[in-house]
């Protein structure tokens, strides 16, 4: 049975998908080849993050995604999103993925100001045990970044395996030398030749670690061309921003993480046991005392950050059988067979990869253009790029948004959904696009604001200024 039909959809806004499946109108996220959905089970009520993947209108996806199939399905870990099986049809593939309801850890970061050193601390943790594990398996990431990392209860969950190689097999390392990945946090070394995959991926975890601490990046991209960078190769970068924000033990950590040289780099092991890592920040004290940047401008968001079980699973540990995680049963009826019986070596879809030599991918140029979307379903995911304002009507609504974006001088276009999409360039002259989806939520009026294109942080300084251009009519909380 073909998924997806108009009939039968039983409530606003969804879809009969198939079986007892429904699909929501409203996408979670938008990628390089389709778009994520969720879906939910009208019987269980459990909901399952949909990755739809259309052959036919990307020419040329079928190999990139069987290479992340292949390497997302070999996966289990807690801190990594759960790849549950497929549904194969003649122009499509269905990823069924746990659903992250928390969004992408970018949310999290206030622009300038980053969050409270404890939840960095906690999510830092967590990043390093899900890589670990990752590297632990012989397999790199290769983009990790705050938009590729997503949020479920408090855990962090590592996400988006397209640009993800098999770094080791049978003991041997191979160097890589693809240069892929997002430009601000890339290791210099890739830009340069061949390069070692486990510290390219530490230094990563160091750039998402500043996001997560200054709420800024340290540079568009780490080559000497980049002054920001260039300083920091001449050692001539303390008293810039943001690294004159970070207090001395934050600074010995991401310095630490942040060597030029890959061999020298610290270890992810290393990095949990540094002090700054280790230090017991109670949730009463005030950041200062922890010795980092904050200013008190953050919102108390602790209620839902619980610490994570310790170690509930050692990232340090290399299976030699897969140990796959459980899907929820009530998915069984839609997976592909071959899926549910491992049976079918022959097949490409199989989820298991007949040689690990499978997963390594080719050789060619491939940048990330930085980040891409987000968005979710209004009432299942806390955002913070929304707010309900006092306008009576959605016309009235959109009028006060266009003169706000004209006056701006952005370019905007509504697209096929009705959607403002606006487009322009942040402050390191990177495209950005994003998109203000107006609608109706409980008697009130609601913006949304998603990412379509371009970097996370640079997205939600955007957010903030519209959203103060726009503070006659911004609801007050
Ligand atoms: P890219 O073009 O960045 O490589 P992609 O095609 O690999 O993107 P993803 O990054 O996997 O697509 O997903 C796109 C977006 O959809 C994510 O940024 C996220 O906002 C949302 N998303 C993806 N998976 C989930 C999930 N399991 N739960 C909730 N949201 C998700």
């Amino acid at each position: 049975m073909s998924a997806i039909t108009d009939s039968e959809g039983s409530e606003k806004g969804v879809k009969k998908f198939v079986d007892d499946w429904l699909i929501y109108d409203t996408i979670l996220g938008e990628g390089a080849f389709g778009e994520v959905r969720l879906i939910a089970n009208r019987k269980t009520r459990e909901k399952i993050a949909c990755k739809i993947m259309d052959f036919a209108k990307y020419k040329g996806s079928e190999v990139a995604i069987t290479r992340e199939i292949r390497i997302h399905s070999v996966l289990n870990h807690e801190n990594i999103i759960k790849y549950y099986g497929l549904r194969k049809e003649p122009t499509r593939v269905y990823l069924f993925l746990e659903y992250a309801p928390g969004g992408e850890l970018f949310q999290q970061i206030e622009p300038g100001v980053g969050m409270p050193s404890r939840d960095a601390q906690m999510y830092m943790k967590q990043l390093v045990r899900g890589v670990s594990y990752l590297h632990s398996k012989g397999i790199t990431h290769r983009d990790i970044k705050p938009e590729n990392i997503l949020l479920h209860n408090g855990i962090l969950k590592i996400s988006d395996f397209g640009m993800a190689t098999l770094f080791r097999h049978k003991g041997k390392e191979r160097m890589l030398d693809k240069k892929c990945g997002t430009k601000p946090y890339l290791a210099p070394e890739i830009l340069v030749g061949s390069y070692h995959a486990v510290p390219a991926d530490v230094w990563s975890c160091g750039c998402v670690l500043v996001a997560m601490l200054a709420g800024e990046l340290l540079w568009n991209c780490p080559h000497e061309d980049y002054p920001e960078f260039a300083q920091y190769k001449e050692g001539n970068y303390l008293t810039s921003s943001p690294w004159n924000r970070l207090g001395n033990t934050p600074l010995s950590l991401v310095t630490r993480i942040l060597d030029l040289d890959p061999m020298k780099r610290i270890s992810l092991e290393k990095i949990l046991k540094h002090p700054w890592m280790t230090y017991n920040f109670s949730y009463d004290e005030a950041d200062s005392s922890a010795d980092s940047n904050s200013n008190g401008l953050h919102a108390i968001r602790r209620a839902s950050m619980m610490e994570p079980p310790a170690d509930r699973e050692s990232p340090y540990v290399t299976l030699s059988q897969p140990n796959l995680p459980t899907r929820p049963v009530c998915l069984e009826h839609i997976i592909d067979k071959q899926q549910k019986t491992n049976k079918r070596r022959d097949n490409k879809w199989f989820s298991q990869p007949t040689h690990n030599e499978d997963l390594i991918i080719s050789s060619e140029l491939q940048f990330t253009q930085t980040p891409i979307t987000k968005d979710n379903f209004s009432d299942l995911i806390q955002r913070m790029t929304r707010f309900f304002v006092t306008t009576q009507t959605e016309e009235k609504t959109a009028e006060a948004l266009c003169s706000v974006l004209d006056a701006l001088h952005y370019t905007w276009t509504v697209d096929g959904s009705g959607a403002i999409s606006i487009s322009t360039v942040d402050n390191m002259k990177n495209q950005l696009v994003f998109k203000v989806t107006i609608f109706k939520m409980e008697g009130k009026i609601l913006l949304d604001f998603r990412l379509s294109k371009g970097c996370g942080l640079e997205f939600k300084k955007k957010f903030i200024k519209l959203k103060e251009c726009l503070g006659n009519i911004v609801c007050k909380v």
